[in-house]
């Protein structure tokens, strides 16, 4: 397999309206779902880093992304034969405001290929210049939010939280200009190009953009298009079969979150925009880790006076957006009640999906009900007494094996110090009381449950991760990067592919985040500016 053999088949452009302008001129696009446009050429590109699974499924070897034609085609610079790059039309709402046109103003598709098992895959650039839907901004993205999305989409698949992938990461060798804190300080920055790759790129805001100009004609070519291309099961479109479309989107977002919550995942710009109509989660900004758990936390500084984003909100963020959703596709179907009551049905949809997934964290056997849950939410009081490494908790929690007399007879500290490895402060006597309590009434809970310690230890260990992104890990990746020193990037990407699994050698990724990094731009707060 060479690149040139890359099967394009460009479904997208061929059987959707493509605005008849050329070039970068920024304009409204009206009646198409995209524009037709080319990456720029940059000077001295040079790979940094690629996901060798991610070109597994184009069936692209070690060999083919290890060539100078590899880094030319997916920085921009030598577009491949078959490739017929775009940029799509989309609109959406932004921290609650209906934005207007949006569009890929920085991220260019190179085409859809289909691989030898059948499976497409949309290719898209990320960085890779101007395009009509720039407004004022340069089509640029800097090294630091490269490494950043690299990195972290690859290691959610791991993790297994449905996401969009990527498939490099080159520096483009030219300069971008950043004010990073918004401050008055620009600085120049390495720019780079990531490749990401999904079975499409669509958003909510893809939808919405049409509605809101009534123009149902494209709307309904775009529903038809993503039905037929990406939820082919669902048969051929009509009125029922868009309403079960939106049910199955419905069912997806909420699976994504339940996934976000498991994880300790924190998005940072939840925009109907930056929400993909397959439940993937998309455009990697300023995402951050849960640390200390603390479900008020954002790491999001545009974000930082309302939290609108924060951990504990994206549930209902989601359900937010999906109203935006079924706002935008109601004008083709016609009819109200049916998409409201599959609205009205998320937050049980959520809440049962949150509930199961909560209580396999405890490796518990099974949800037991009312009680259980009084026991998850206890549990998340408990874990902001004293600040708790959400990640390192579960996995010590996993470690934890006394029975119900075991845990009566022992004193708090003794059933305090199996976790105590996880928190950010002193422990004190209130402290260990309150979570002693708790550990004292899972201990009850445990008793119901016929699995042995081991078994449970093992399936606590299979969806509690031991190493997740964290934030200063990535920004340590970034600063070796700027130096020219890519190690840690490919370490992270590798170790990042067995998240559950201790690896020897490799306890540095999955420690508490350190002290120098609590109050440091990247590691405890970042920026939209990327
Ligand atoms: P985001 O908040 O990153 O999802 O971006 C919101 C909108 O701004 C999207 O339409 C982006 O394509 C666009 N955008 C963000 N950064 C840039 C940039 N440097 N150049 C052009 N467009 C951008
Ligand atoms: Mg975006």
């Amino acid at each position: 397999m060479t690149l040139q053999s890359l099967n394009f088949d460009n479904r997208f452009l061929h059987q959707l309206p493509v605005d008849p302008l050329q070039g970068i001129g920024r304009r409204q696009v009206v009646g198409a779902c995209a524009s037709r446009i080319k990456p720029t050429a940059v000077a001295a590109p040079k790979l940094m880093a690629h996901a060798q699974e991610v070109a597994d499924l184009l069936n692209l070897s070690p060999q083919d992304c290890a060539s100078p034609e590899f880094t030319q085609a997916f920085v921009g610079n030598k577009l491949l034969d078959a490739m017929d790059p775009y940029a799509c039309c989309y609109g959406g709402h932004q921290f609650g405001n209906w934005a207007g046109q949006l569009g890929d103003g920085r991220a260019i598709n190179l085409g859809e290929i289909i691989n030898q098992q059948g499976q497409r895959w949309a290719l898209q650039l990320k960085g890779a210049g101007q395009t009509p839907y720039s407004r004022s901004a340069d089509g640029l993205a800097v090294l630091r939010s490269s490494v950043r999305e690299f990195l972290c989409s690859e290691a959610m698949h791991h993790l297994g939280v449905p996401t969009t992938r990527a498939l490099s990461l080159i520096l483009t060798g030219e300069k971008v200009l950043r004010d990073m804190l918004y401050d008055g300080h620009p600085e120049y920055e390495q720019g780079a190009v990531v490749c990401r790759v999904a079975p499409s790129f669509t958003r909510f805001g893809s939808f919405q953009i049409h509605a809101s100009r009534g123009d149902t004609k494209v709307l309904q070519q775009l529903m038809d298009y993503t039905i037929t291309t990406d939820f082919p099961h669902l048969g051929t479109p009509s009125k029922a079969v868009y309403i079960e479309w939106f049910n199955e989107v419905v069912e997806r977002t909420a699976q994504m979150i339940v996934e976000w919550m498991r994880v300790g995942f924190v998005h940072g710009v939840m925009n109907t925009d930056n929400m993909s109509i397959l439940g993937l989660t998309i455009d990697y900004g300023p995402y951050g880790w849960l640390e200390p758990f603390d479900p008020n936390w954002t790491p999001n500084t545009t974000d930082a006076e309302h939290r609108r984003y924060r951990f504990g909100q994206q549930p209902q963020i989601a359900h937010w957006n999906l109203v935006q959703l079924a706002e935008a596709l109601v004008a083709v179907i016609g009819e109200v009640e049916p998409l409201q009551a599959i609205i009205n049905d998320y937050p049980r949809l959520y809440q049962q999906g949150w509930q199961t997934m909560i209580a396999t964290k405890l490796g518990l056997q099974a949800y037991g009900g009312e009680q259980d849950l009084a026991l998850f939410n206890d549990l998340h009081q408990s874990l902001q007494v004293i600040e708790t490494d959400m990640t390192l908790f579960f996995r010590c929690l996993a470690n934890y094996n006394f029975s119900p007399e075991q845990a009566k007879a022992a004193s708090d500290a003794q059933l305090v110090d199996i976790i105590s490895a996880a928190y950010y402060q002193p422990r004190t006597e209130s402290s260990d009381q309150d979570m002693a309590a708790w550990l004292r009434r899972y201990n009850e809970r445990l008793a119901q449950d016929t699995h042995s310690h081991s078994v449970r230890q093992q399936r606590m260990n299979q969806v509690n991760p031991l190493y997740v992104m964290r934030n200063y890990l990535a920004q340590l990746a970034i600063d070796e990067a700027d130096q020219g020193d890519f190690d840690k990037v490919h370490e992270l990407l590798e170790v990042m592919r067995q998240p559950y699994t201790e690896q020897i050698g490799k306890e540095e990724y999955a420690q508490k985040r350190p002290d120098w990094a609590r109050e440091r731009v990247g590691c405890s707060m970042l920026s939209c500016s990327s």
